[in-house]
């Protein structure tokens, strides 16, 4: 045990068990814990309003753990550690790591701060199953095919450590005397506007709430996970997103309890080892960023910075808005809005449509998923936006253009995920809802269904928008 305390810095790691960094602290002597809001300097991705109503509620359940002594802080991290280290005489930093290009770049510049006035830095790896930069091709290159890095890269090299046991027992280091801090509430992480309280319906933020989602998935929804996590109208995914994304669950503590869970109940290896491979994607998301750094920004793939993109505000705020008149794409972008989540079968298909048929640059889908998604992520979003655009890695090719209208019938056969976001429509016929403007004039009326003033008739054609979109791309094949 040494006297001075070590400072622990709370980032994408809101959670006390399986928490290396935090635990390792603990093992030194008295803890300060402390968060700092750090998003606001230039040429970060600057959190968007979902991502801070989650933080928010989420720091408030790890300030009531940590009884009430979690220390705030709004500003640039390496100033206030530096002086919150000078003013409480520590002699250690500790975190885990983060893996945005913003944070590695801050983060290694914090160390050498530190390092230079005698301060130890440590870093722990508490997100990932396999580090980026330890999984690498027989000729020490990245990956770029996400099957190859799986199985071969990650499963074929090392076994995922188990989680810790037991969350730290914490003693406290008395900061009676850091004036610099502030409450939760200053941070200022909730709207103005109450927009935010129909999230609250949906989502439990904090570890607790994690755990919780987590044993509801193994009681309901795991099973037959396989085939059902391609329907948005079943509960049959985990939800897990954001509470992996701010890390109030370890990939490492989900990986664990489901093994768990396979080996006394009855669970197909089938379904399970779907779900491992969903959990992959996670890494495989990070993994592209980390050797891509321009990930968010740029098309991995070079020719796509010749596409020839439409400028059409009006057509990006139907998309948003859930007003273009195809029923799978505005149901989601409703749920979205309403939710602050999308299922993922839908998330390909609105973003296949904002990019294919209305030939939009996929950032700005990025961009509108960053605000609205409580489970925005730098890395799964962007790798994520340039799959379904074509231009990434291991992309759906872009000649893959979802029909909005055939996905809707195949993956929401009785329109029970339709009719639950769009309760205009919600009288069709089943054999109408996913076309409407196919409906006879009485069948509408019947329906009390007016199209173009109760619900939009479609904005773009699909046949001549796939065709456009087919022949930009050939043109940017081809060199053009
Ligand atoms: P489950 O099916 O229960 O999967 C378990 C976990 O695996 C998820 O919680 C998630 O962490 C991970 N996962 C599953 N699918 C993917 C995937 N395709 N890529 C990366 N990780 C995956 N996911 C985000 O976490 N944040 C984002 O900002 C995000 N943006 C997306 C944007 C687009 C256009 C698309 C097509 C997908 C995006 N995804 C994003 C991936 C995926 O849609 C979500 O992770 C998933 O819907 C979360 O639901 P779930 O937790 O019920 O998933």
């Amino acid at each position: 045990m040494i006297d001075a305390p070590v400072i622990f810095w709370f980032r994408q790691d809101l959670r006390l068990a399986d928490n290396p960094g935090l635990t390792a602290a603990a093992q030194q002597g008295a803890v300060i814990p402390v968060y700092i809001l750090d998003d606001e300097q230039p040429g970060t991705w600057r959190m968007g309003s979902a991502s801070r109503w989650w933080l928010h509620r989420s720091l408030h359940q790890l300030e009531q753990q940590l009884q009430g002594r979690l220390l705030f802080f709004a500003g640039k991290a390496e100033e206030i550690l530096q002086r919150l280290t000078r003013a409480v005489g520590a002699e250690k930093v500790f975190w885990n790591r983060c893996y945005e290009p913003w944070r590695i770049e801050r983060d290694r510049r914090i160390k050498e701060t530190l390092n230079q006035t005698g301060i130890g830095v440590q870093s722990f790896n508490a997100s990932l199953l396999w580090e980026p930069w330890e999984v690498l091709k027989g000729d020490a290159t990245p990956y770029k095919v996400f099957t190859p890095y799986y199985r071969k890269g990650c499963l074929g090299r090392t076994v995922p450590r188990s989680p810790l046991e037991q969350a730290p027992a914490l003693h406290f280091y008395s900061t009676t005397n850091i004036s610099d801090g502030c409450p939760l509430a200053a941070l200022a992480l909730l709207p103005s506007q109450p927009w935010h309280k129909k999230l609250e319906q949906h989502w439990q933020p904090g570890e607790k709430g994690a755990h919780q989602r987590l044993n509801d998935f193994i009681a309901g929804g795991l099973d037959g996970y396989r085939q059902g996590r391609d329907f948005p109208a079943l509960e049959q995914t985990s939800r897990l997103s954001p509470h992996l994304h701010f890390g109030e669950i370890s990939p490492h503590q989900i990986r664990q309890t489901l093994l768990t869970a396979a080996a006394t109940e009855n669970i197909s290896a089938a379904d399970l080892d779907h779900f491992f491979s969903e959990l992959a994607w996670r890494e495989f998301s990070y993994y592209q960023l980390y050797h891509n750094t321009h990930l968010p920004e740029l098309p991995l793939r070079a020719e796509f910075q010749r596409f020839p993109w439409l400028k059409d505000e009006e057509g990006l705020r139907s998309w948003q808005g859930g007003l273009t008149g195809y029923p799978l794409v505005d149901a989601g972008m409703r749920e979205l809005w309403q939710t602050g989540f999308m299922h993922n079968r839908v998330r390909m298909v609105v973003g296949s449509f904002l990019v294919k048929n209305l030939m939009l640059p996929w950032q700005q889908g990025e961009s509108w998923f960053w605000d609205c998604l409580v489970d925005a992520d730098l890395a799964s979003n962007a790798a994520s936006w340039q799959w379904v655009a074509g231009c990434g890695a291991d992309a759906a090719p872009y000649f893959r253009i979802f029909n909005p209208v055939t996905q809707g019938q195949k993956f929401d056969p009785d329109g029970a995920y339709i009719r639950r976001y769009l309760p205009e429509l919600a009288q069709l016929p089943t054999r109408y809802l996913h076309a409407p403007w196919t409906a006879s004039a009485d069948m509408l009326e019947q329906a009390n269904v007016r199209l173009g003033v109760d619900y939009p008739l479609p904005i773009v054609d699909l046949k001549t928008s796939r065709k456009r979109a087919l022949a930009a791309y050939q043109m940017v094949r081809q060199g053009h």
